[in-house]
């Protein structure tokens, strides 16, 4: 087994997860069975209690782990589904070890950091490798080179790469190269301090990604090969792309994928990208513009909805119209005038969340859509608000809310799942993951997913009350999509509306390229439609 360490230095938010995804898609063009692992230094177990304003999206794997969003790209690059093993964070692997202590695996010893922590994380590492039979294992070190809370990592990668044989690990450091204003020019000493700092761990790139602006100049790339001691095929441009699909175009094309097959000494079996460049090619030639707002209350930072901007481009590809997005934040509206606000807007998606704050004018949005036909898009939290919504001023339910935000509601037509009751732990507690849905036919997501059959990832603690059931759809609001038992509604849709859908899970989660989701083509389809004053 063979293995790319990707780590980073300079600054955060270089891309590292789009640069470890983008390889692990082109070594598997190569041939090679590659999987990937990401490493996060802090001491949460999961991302799942983490809000999203700090770290972005929580994302949801098929086993229903909590995971960090860089695992949606690795899924959506390499087109796989990851498990939770996929990724270590400092408080597993710290659990682990005391878990083991506590059980006397380590009688008479003293347990450290060394080896007892680094042996852990190693262990890890190569579990997962070895469960994916893998060729290739990419171990992306979250965080920054010179952070205290990464150094256990880095030197459990030091030590993995003296275990493996140092001819079966490629290190890849992704650094910046700013450009200095007035004088324009690219700067190598950030990348020389990171590379320095990196050695003095004990580790020696193979390669540097350097990030910046503009392409690097032949005279930098020269430059910075020196002063790192690195090939001068080694120095990697990472210029600003038009898209992250882009990345591992540009990649390629500066010989990254063979100085790493040549490093391993495997066989290159060629390379196909050519799917990957017609959706990309697609993506960005479109051949008109369509607007879709999100009603959020994240919105000031994108990576809290990022599988749902990723989940458009994909639609953005197969309907090749350029997805424009409308930040709505969700708070605003209970000020504002919606017809103002989605003046221009030909689709509006309400994704999920939690807590009360914003979720008036999120009700203002759905009433909105539902009055004036414009498509609407729910997934989770905007499902169960389309039924408040919809109990309010449909059927005349005027207190009608979720028990999440009233728990005292008059009609409490949202209410806590049954086995969510006494719950006391909020880690990894909500109904996770992958279940199937039943889809009625004759329905019009039976006719978009073509099957009664399907399976979706989910992560919540509501659902909607079966009490009510019957009333709602009497009044047109159909559940065309339920749990195996019946028992729980997972997709809802209106009669006589171009397009009003939502759904209790969370279909960005499996939108792929060249695979997007089924309910978020749905909707830009109906907002294309709906653009052109088209007839349903
Ligand atoms: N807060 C809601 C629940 O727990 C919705 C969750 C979500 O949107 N992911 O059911």
């Amino acid at each position: 087994m063979k293995y790319v360490i990707v780590t980073g230095g300079v600054l955060s938010g270089l891309g590292k997860g789009i640069t470890t995804s983008s390889l692990g898609m082109l070594l598997k063009a190569r041939g090679l069975k590659t999987t990937a692992v990401k490493i996060d230094p802090y001491l949460n177990c999961d991302a799942g209690t983490m809000n999203p304003f700090q770290h972005g999206e929580v994302f949801v794997l098929d086993d229903g782990s909590e995971v960090d969003l860089d695992l949606g790209n690795y899924e959506r690059f390499l087109d796989a589904n990851l498990r939770s093993d996929h990724n270590i964070t400092t408080g597993k692997a710290y659990r682990e070890v005391i878990m083991k202590e506590r059980r006397g695996d380590y009688l008479g010893q003293t347990v450290q950091i060394i080896p007892h922590i680094t042996d852990e994380i190693k262990k890890e590492i190569v579990e997962v490798g070895e469960k994916d039979e893998a060729d290739v294992v990419l171990v992306e070190l979250g965080g920054t080179v010179g952070d205290i809370e990464s150094m256990p990592f880095l030197e459990a990668v030091r030590q993995l790469s003296m275990d493996v044989g140092r001819e079966n690990c490629v290190f890849l450091h992704t650094t910046l190269v700013p450009i200095m204003g007035v004088v324009g020019e690219q700067k190598t000493k950030p990348t020389q301090h990171s590379v320095k700092e990196l050695r003095a761990v004990g580790i020696k790139p193979d390669a540097i990604i350097a990030r910046g602006e503009r392409p690097l100049l032949d005279s930098i790339k020269e430059k910075i090969a020196l002063f790192c001691d690195v090939p001068v095929e080694g120095v990697i441009s990472a210029p600003d792309a038009i898209s992250i699909y882009q990345v591992p175009i540009i990649l390629e094309e500066q010989g990254l994928t063979d100085l790493i097959v040549d490093h391993f000494n495997i066989g290159s079996k060629g390379e196909d990208l050519t799917r990957w460049k017609g959706f990309l090619d697609k993506m960005t030639n479109p051949i008109g513009e369509v607007n879709i707002s999100i009603v959020g209350k994240y919105t000031h930072l994108m990576d809290s909805y990022i599988s749902h901007l990723e989940a458009f481009h994909h639609c953005a590809s197969e309907t090749q119209n350029k997805v424009n997005i409308v930040w709505v934040e969700a708070e605003d509206l209970e000020k504002g005038d919606p017809k103002m606000v989605f003046k221009d807007v030909h689709g509006i998606l309400v994704p999920g969340g939690f807590g009360e704050r914003g979720i008036e004018g999120k009700i203002i949005a759905i009433n909105h859509a539902r009055e004036t036909g414009i498509p609407y898009l729910g997934t989770c939290l905007g499902f169960q608000l389309l039924v408040v919504e919809f109990c309010r001023n449909a059927l005349g339910l005027t207190d009608a809310n979720s028990s999440e935000f009233n728990p005292d509601a008059g009609h409490p037509v949202v209410d806590l799942l049954p086995e969510q009751i006494g719950l006391e732990d909020k880690g990894a507690t909500m109904r996770l993951g992958s279940h199937e849905v039943i889809v009625s036919e004759g329905s019009m997501a039976h006719e978009m997913y073509g099957s009664t059959k399907v399976l979706e990832r989910h992560r919540h603690r509501f659902e909607v009350n079966p009490e009510y059931i019957d009333r709602i759809e009497a009044a047109g609001l159909k559940f065309t999509g339920r749990s195996k038992d019946g028992r729980r509604m997972e997709i809802a849709e209106l009669e006589g509306h171009r397009y009003l859908t939502a759904s209790q899970f969370h279909p960005e989660f499996k939108s792929r390229p060249l695979r997007p989701s089924i309910l978020h083509l749905g909707l830009v389809k109906a907002a294309i439609d709906h653009r052109d004053g088209k007839d349903f």
